[in-house]
């Protein structure tokens, strides 16, 4: 039988730590989070390896470095409500889940919400609500958010979620053109908004009325 959980101690060690993550809470979240039940069964062996991974309807689950990345850039103590938009398989869902109060998450594509949302119920994750739609309009019901990750590449910010971030909410987004992004850290104090380059990456699109058209 696979040893899942060395496998993910590896994972942290040698494609996060060793890449400067240091934020002990993301360490132990990403050590705890059963990344192979988030990938199809077919993935189960690659699941723990330093690369995204299809998980079907053309879309991915994101490298493990990347989501420590951006989670360790949202600067959690656990007393947020977090906004994530792009769901995909539930993964990084689960990962703020650890390290915030309430977790909102927006996924476009309606089977994929559907098989996270379910997927998280069954992992035990009470904090955390999917729901299907255009992420790029944010979640105004429930607004505002202390932080917003948005895992999927913009043309640009979109402004609801700008709106929808609370004062001194921090907001972390690739940003860029289909190919390659850069990502962006927002830090908002009253109305003004401060933007900081935390280096390139490259994901799939953000599409949607604030996105990449379709
Ligand atoms: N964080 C995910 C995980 O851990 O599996 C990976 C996300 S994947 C790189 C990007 C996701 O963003 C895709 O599932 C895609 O359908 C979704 N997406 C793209 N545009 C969106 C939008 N406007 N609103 C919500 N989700 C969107």
């Amino acid at each position: 039988m696979i040893d899942y959980s060395d496998k993910r101690r590896r994972m942290v060690r040698e494609q996060i730590e060793a890449r400067g993550v240091r934020d002990l809470a993301v360490l132990k979240a990403m050590e705890k989070a059963p990344r192979h039940l988030f990938v199809p069964e077919v993935m189960l062996e690659q699941a723990y390896e330093d690369s995204p991974l299809p998980i079907g309807s053309k879309q991915t689950i994101s490298q493990p470095y990347t989501v420590a990345f951006m989670t360790e850039a949202l600067e959690l103590t656990g007393n947020e409500k977090v906004l994530e938009i792009g769901t995909g398989s539930g993964y990084q869902t689960a990962i703020l889940a650890e390290l915030s109060k309430e977790v909102y998450s927006l996924e476009r594509i309606p089977e994929l919400a559907k098989l996270a949302s379910k997927r998280l119920a069954e992992l035990g994750y009470k904090n955390v609500q999917v729901r299907a739609g255009d992420g790029t309009l944010g979640w105004p019901e429930a607004a505002p958010f202390a932080a917003i990750i948005v895992t999927a590449g913009a043309p640009e910010i979109p402004e609801p979620l700008l709106e929808q971030l609370e004062d001194r909410g921090r907001l972390v987004i690739p940003v860029g053109d289909k190919y390659s992004q850069t990502m962006i850290r927002v830090r908002k104090r009253g109305q003004e908004t401060a933007r900081e380059s935390l280096g390139p990456f490259r994901f799939v699109e953000l599409i949607g009325e604030h996105g990449h058209r379709e």
